[in-house]
């Protein structure tokens, strides 16, 4: 192991660097990546401010900006059995912290695209979210808008934990955060056309 005492010579830091050979191999992820989202993470030069901002990262085995090099690196296997793609809550914090202007939650929508095709092998830790996503969508469709009560009394009955967080929903309730019945948006029927525009669109590819 190296001892850090005094500046090191040039052949000394050489010999403790990691040799990275950029080929058409290493970089076919990456392209992939920028092919379905438009997303180009060869920009990202590693300043950490995406993953300093994420309040997601304490559960993530590669945080945003490991990702982003692990994809620039073409190190497929990193990358999908992280479970890092599941646990990103799109919210966005870290486009709005990229000095390159990336944006990461498209790269990380497109890497889940990339699982769905089927073509990669993944780890999920968490197996609930995909079926959590559709239900949110469903009831997006149903009612215009999302009913944050119905979804969570769905999610906690699928778990078989129908009390989940039950601590939480009175507080909301009678501050009036959390409604008990659904209500439905005013733009409902459009939002249906257009959820169903996207399915033809999606069973034309
Ligand atoms: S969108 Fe995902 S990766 Fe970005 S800050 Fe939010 S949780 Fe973290
Ligand atoms: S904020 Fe942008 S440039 Fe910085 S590490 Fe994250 S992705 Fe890379």
């Amino acid at each position: 192991m190296q001892s850090w005492i005094g500046p090191l010579r040039s052949e000394e830091i050489e010999a403790n660097m990691m040799k990275i050979e950029l080929t058409e191999d290493t970089q076919k992820l990456s392209r992939e990546i920028q092919s379905l989202t438009g997303e180009n993470v060869n920009l990202c030069y590693q300043c950490r401010k995406c993953s300093i901002g994420c309040p997601a990262v304490y559960e993530m085995t590669l945080k945003p900006h490991e990702m982003m090099r692990a994809i620039q690196l073409g190190l497929e296997e990193e990358v999908f059995q992280s479970g890092t793609v599941w646990i990103c809550l799109s919210c966005e914090t870290c486009n709005t912290r990229c000095p390159q202007d990336i944006n990461i939650v498209r790269v990380i929508d497109g890497l889940r695209e990339l699982v769905m095709s089927g073509h990669v092998d993944y780890f999920n830790p968490h197996p609930e979210i995909p079926s959590m996503h559709r239900l949110f969508l469903k009831l997006v469709e149903r009612y215009g808008r999302i009913y944050e009560m119905g979804l969570a009394l769905i999610l906690n009955l699928k778990m078989v934990d129908p009390f989940k967080d039950i601590d939480m929903a009175w507080p909301m309730l009678s501050r009036g955060k959390l409604k008990l019945l659904p209500h439905k948006s005013g733009g409902v029927e459009e939002l249906r056309r257009v959820m169903s525009k996207i399915r033809e669109i999606e069973g034309e590819s």
